[in-house]
């Protein structure tokens, strides 16, 4: 590439000179089905920016840079902003049509939460369920938490609105949804990682309650 800096800031003089005249190019590709809108810069060297523009991802990259990489970066960029939207939209609220809709699907019309709600003093545990007034809480740990791990924890304690302790019944409640055994082992091994930190504000609970 021939660019070189110049003193003088003049209009196209970051740009390197086998790229004139166009600075930008916008295209729109398909990445796993869903629209990318790559908006290739010539000033751009290395990095890649991206935003939500009417809910298209669109993707600020380097003139050349290959599809592949965008495909890349288009991905990363996707899962980090959905993990960032999940997490806004995790209000109390949320979590209540949440727990409803699991409910529905797994539990049949037999749990029927009426509350459910974060909590910061769920130090010890990760959700708690008091059955006679159908009220579920969460420990807020869980909320920077993948999606399918708090909705393992709620299918938890869902099932405790029909069944109180851990037996047989139970069991055959909480292995309704497919990935009961996967979060319980991701929530052992944060705990594990907490018990092991040498900072640790809190040791979570023995494991008997997510
Ligand atoms: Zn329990």
């Amino acid at each position: 590439m021939g660019s070189k800096d110049s003193s003088f800031p003049q209009l196209g003089s970051r740009v390197g000179v086998d790229w004139p005249p166009m600075a930008q190019q916008q295209q729109k590709i398909q990445v796993d089905g869903e629209d990318v809108i790559v908006i290739r810069s010539a000033k751009r060297r290395r990095t890649v920016t991206a935003d939500l523009s009417g809910g298209e991802l669109r993707l600020r990259v380097p003139m050349r840079l290959s599809r592949r990489d965008i495909e890349t970066h288009a991905r990363a960029f996707r899962r980090r902003l959905a993990t960032r939207a999940s997490r806004a939209g995790r209000s109390d609220d949320a979590l209540l049509v949440r727990a409803r809709e699991l409910a529905a699907q797994y539990l049949g019309d037999s749990a029927e939460p009426l509350k459910v709600s974060w909590s910061d003093r769920q130090l010890q545990r990760w959700g708690s369920t008091t059955s006679t007034t159908g009220e579920i809480r969460l420990s807020s740990r869980l909320r920077a938490m993948p999606g399918w791990v708090v909705d393992s924890v709620l299918i938890h304690e869902l099932a405790h609105l029909i069944e109180s302790g851990h037996g047989p019944r139970f069991q055959e409640l909480v292995a309704r949804y497919p990935r009961t055994h996967e979060a319980d082992a991701f929530l052992a091994g944060v705990t594990w990682a907490a018990q092991h930190s040498k900072h640790s504000e809190y040791s979570s609970g023995a494991g008997e309650d997510p």
